[in-house]
């Protein structure tokens, strides 16, 4: 499939970059190399950091017309070149080319509601005089950039998930570093392209390209950053925030997210959203369905619809039009999804289906009495693994749906509006979907999670509000 892909060069600070050293970028799917991009090291981080410390002015000084007109040009670009930005989603990641269409054109509405939350920053007059003493004062706040902001992005979303760091950091005027996963750093570098044509001004913009290893520990310590936005697993969230020092950091961590299926539910519905989202995206989402808690009267009949339901998901090549489930992202990953099923069946789990792997592609897998011990239940599977749990009512199902260290979203179905409130706020999630799993999200609502789901709220509103602080004003009339 033709594409113009993005490698050979990184952007620092608005100029394109070579270097010698190499890493190279594969397709998941055949080990086929696509496209090579720079190995930056330490010393590029810290040229671009000391760049963005300008860019931070220049960006700053962005009246707020000329942002929109940036963000607008940026979202209408990547509109316009809507299949070569899936083409390069679905080459160097895992997803069928239905879901980077979708992801790309995702991309383009969080671009352009970035432009419109540009034109809300605001903030309001207060009332001095409140406090004896101060009647001759008045005065406002106002939201002013934070300045440099580091964003490190995961492979699973390589578009949009920068988008959602890159448009609300441009909308509030700061300048931003981006470090995307090294396995797809291909479509964050065609998203820069993509502002650099759309008029962003040089030094505001750096994507570079390097292993979190190597160039992680300078962009995160460096004094000169003043914010991390970060995306991607628990682990490396937690290492990050142990070394950021005094700095403001946004943690999009992961999850295994919870599902409860009441008896008075719409059984079809609950099978269909459920089988979508536990296996969209080959599992590899934050919000994937991983447990499904099911009151003991519909379970049966809820099983049965469920598995019917799983023979229908088409693996298979990724590129194929009617492919619904691509591979893992490397090999690797899906032999580690293998041991974790095979350990999960030898502490006495029941495999209703799936259980094989070919290569990078692990078939759809649906286990039930699994215990919960089981590192399948605890941890984030980040794979197409689903569990199913028999349960006796909405308590129990609460309490087992919150006994993890995860809490991003989770879905209830259920037709009965008490259970529905309940779940809502005895959850322990940043998000509670009625009637829906928890693997649905649209761009402009807070998004974010509790406990190892992470800190702190995305969705554009929410991300340009944490990337951007409150200055008071405050005038003393002396006449
Ligand atoms: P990851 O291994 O944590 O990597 C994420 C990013 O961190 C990559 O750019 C990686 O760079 C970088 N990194 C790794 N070690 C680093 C270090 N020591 N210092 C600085 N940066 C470092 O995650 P992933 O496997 O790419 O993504 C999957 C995870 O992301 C899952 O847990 C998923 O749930 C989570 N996620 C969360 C959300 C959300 O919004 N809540 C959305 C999507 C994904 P390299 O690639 O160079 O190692």
């Amino acid at each position: 499939m033709a594409t113009k892909l993005a490698g050979k060069k990184m952007l620092i600070a608005g100029e394109w970059e070579e270097k010698e050293d190499k890493i190279e970028v594969f397709n998941p799917e055949n080990n086929e190399l696509i496209d090579s991009v720079p190995a930056a090291k330490a010393d590029d981080v810290r040229r671009a950091i000391t760049l963005a410390k300008k860019g931070a002015d220049v960006a700053a000084d962005l009246s707020v017309r000329q942002r929109m007109d940036i963000l607008n040009k940026t979202a209408s670009y990547i509109e316009g070149n809507l299949e070569d930005f899936a083409t390069t989603i679905a080459l160097e990641g895992s997803k069928t080319i239905n879901e980077a269409r979708s992801e790309a054109a995702r991309a383009a509405e969080t671009i352009r509601l970035s432009a419109e939350e540009a034109r809300r920053l605001k903030g309001e007059s207060i009332n001095f005089d409140q406090m004896p003493g101060n009647e001759d004062r008045m005065g406002y706040y106002f939201r002013f950039p934070v300045g440099v902001i580091a964003a490190i992005t995961p492979f699973n979303d390589p578009l949009n998930l920068v988008a959602h760091k890159l448009g609300p950091a441009i909308a509030a005027g700061n300048a931003i570093i981006v470090k995307p996963a090294t396995e797809t750093p291909l479509s964050a570098l065609k998203l820069a392209e993509a502002f650099m044509k759309s008029g962003l001004p040089k030094k505001i913009l750096t994507v570079i390209t390097g292993r979190g290893r190597d160039i992680g520990d300078s962009l995160i310590e460096s004094k000169d950053v003043h914010m991390i936005s970060f995306t991607g697993g628990l682990e490396t969230g937690e290492k990050i925030s142990k070394k950021a020092g005094l700095k403001k950091l946004s943690m999009e961590l992961g999850s295994n997210s919870p599902a409860i299926v009441r008896r008075d539910a719409d059984i079809e519905l609950a099978a269909e959203a459920t089988v979508s989202g536990a296996f969209a995206a080959a599992g590899q989402n934050c919000l994937s369905v991983q447990r499904i808690y099911v009151e003991e009267e519909a379970y049966d009949a809820f099983k049965e619809l469920f598995l019917e339901k799983v023979k229908d998901v088409k693996t298979g090549n990724k590129l194929s039009e009617s492919t619904d489930m691509g591979p893992l992202i490397n090999e690797k990953e899906a032999m580690r999804i293998e041991n974790w099923v095979n350990e999960a069946v030898d502490q006495g789990g029941t495999l209703l289906s799936g259980g094989t792997r070919d290569g990078a592609h692990y078939e759809p897998t649906v286990l039930e009495k699994v215990p919960e011990k089981a590192k399948v239940v605890k941890e984030e599977v980040f794979g197409p693994v689903v569990l199913l749990f028999k349960v006796k009512d909405l308590d129990e199902a609460i309490d087992r749906a919150n006994n993890v260290n995860y809490g991003l979203q989770a879905g209830i179905f259920t037709s009965n509006i008490n259970a529905a409130l309940k779940a809502s706020k005895k959850l322990h999630t940043g998000g509670v979907m009625i009637n829906d799993s928890s693997d649905f999200r649209i761009d402009a609502m807070p998004f974010g999670g509790v406990k190892g789901s992470g800190l702190g709220r995305e969705g554009v509103e929410f991300a340009v509000r944490e990337m951007s602080e409150e200055r008071i004003v405050c005038f003393k009339i002396t006449e």
